[in-house]
């Protein structure tokens, strides 16, 4: 077969998509974001690794038309994701056009800023300044005229606070967002950003932050501080970038984030005492007749401060099987008391 026949079919692979009519028929579970009306479904995608510059075009596309597909309507960017810085948000603005264009209203996009992005002075953090230029990039990258949910990425300590939230509140008084969120905040200045937002008149939707059976920080405060005022919670990384799967049971496999030189997860992030813990949770997991990922996510969804599971993916059958994780959210006393035991 010639390059140019190669090509042809590749082409109409691409233009002949057709999103699944089936999409809300029971494949997925939503539920409201905190005290709004906005509902997120219990799985989200986010789009950390896996749909950079170097990635495989056909494959971030084959996971974005399944997610949907499968009511999957939130997905999760931010300024940097790739590599290189901007990429992921340019792949799925390609993505969008290519397939999606005509479900805008069915989705919720979101993006964030907050970690380094350009150089010079306003090239990360938290002023009006970086946020507000970061947020137009974005918008042009993906081709959109709004982002559902715009995050402040990060806590920025050298920047008054009462400027990231007026700059947040102002996106959405600009029509740029439509809900704003913030992530990886300390519990302290997480209470001053939801007062200043609600005293703005713009309330804080969502707070995004790590979540999973071996990252449990946030119950010993935050939840409380986020449930008093009725705000969500999408935990990122629910599966441990993968710990939480078989994937690392024997080793590091070639075709995994730990054994990639650009991924976040390194090698010497895969512990004994981690692998250990995987082990017993696998068997508890094969005991209730699901993978070991299928748990992990159906652990962190049992948490009712929790409104979505953010999960990443390399490939359809892993967002299959995470998917597959909504069909059992229920534990057991004893259940929870032998997984107890092996997570604290
Ligand atoms: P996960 O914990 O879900 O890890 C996803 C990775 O785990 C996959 O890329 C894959 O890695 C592996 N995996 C997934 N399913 C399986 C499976 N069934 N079997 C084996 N391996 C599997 O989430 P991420 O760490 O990717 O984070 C998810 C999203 O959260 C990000 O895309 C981003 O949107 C958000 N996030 C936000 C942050 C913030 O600061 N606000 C920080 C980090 C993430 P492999 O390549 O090895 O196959």
């Amino acid at each position: 077969m010639c390059l140019f026949q190669l090509i042809t079919i590749k082409r109409t692979i691409t233009m002949t998509y057709k999103v699944s009519e089936k999409r809300y028929d029971n494949r997925m579970d939503y539920a409201y974001c905190g005290k709004s009306g906005l509902q997120l479904p219990k799985i989200s995608l986010g789009l950390w690794h896996n749909f950079g510059e170097f990635d495989d075009f056909d494959n971030a596309t084959k996971m974005i038309r399944y997610a949907f597909d499968n009511g999957i309507t939130h997905f999760d960017l931010a300024n940097g994701y790739g590599p290189g810085p901007g990429a992921a948000e340019l792949t799925f603005g390609k993505i969008l056009k290519n397939d999606l264009a005509a479900y805008r209203d069915e989705m919720i996009i979101s993006t964030k800023a907050g970690y380094k992005m350009w150089d010079g002075p306003y090239q990360d953090g938290g002023s009006r300044k970086y946020l507000m230029s970061s947020l137009d990039q974005s918008l042009k990258r993906m081709g959109l005229d709004y982002v559902d949910i715009f995050y402040s990425h990060r806590y920025d300590p050298n920047t008054p606070i009462e400027e990231t939230m007026q700059a947040l509140c102002d996106m959405v008084k600009q029509g740029k967002a439509l809900y704003v969120g913030i992530s990886n905040y300390p519990v302290e200045a997480t209470r001053k950003a939801l007062w200043l937002l609600c005293e703005n008149k713009v309330p804080c939707l969502i707070y995004q932050g790590k979540y999973n059976m071996l990252v449990k920080d946030h119950e010993y405060g935050l939840f409380g501080v986020l449930n008093e005022s009725k705000i969500g919670y999408i935990a990122f990384s629910p599966l441990a970038q993968g710990l939480l799967t078989d994937k690392y049971l024997k080793g590091i496999p070639k075709n995994s984030r730990a054994a990639n030189p650009h991924g976040f997860l390194q090698k010497e992030d895969v512990t004994q005492v981690a692998i250990e813990k995987a082990i017993k949770l696998n068997d508890i997991a094969r005991n209730r007749g699901q993978k070991l990922s299928e748990m992990a996510i159906s652990w962190v969804l049992s948490n009712p401060s929790v409104t979505s599971a953010l999960v990443g993916a390399s490939s359809v059958n892993q967002l299959k099987e995470s998917i597959n994780a909504i069909k059992n959210t229920q534990f057991g006393e004893e259940e929870r008391w032998i997984i107890n035991e092996i997570i604290y």
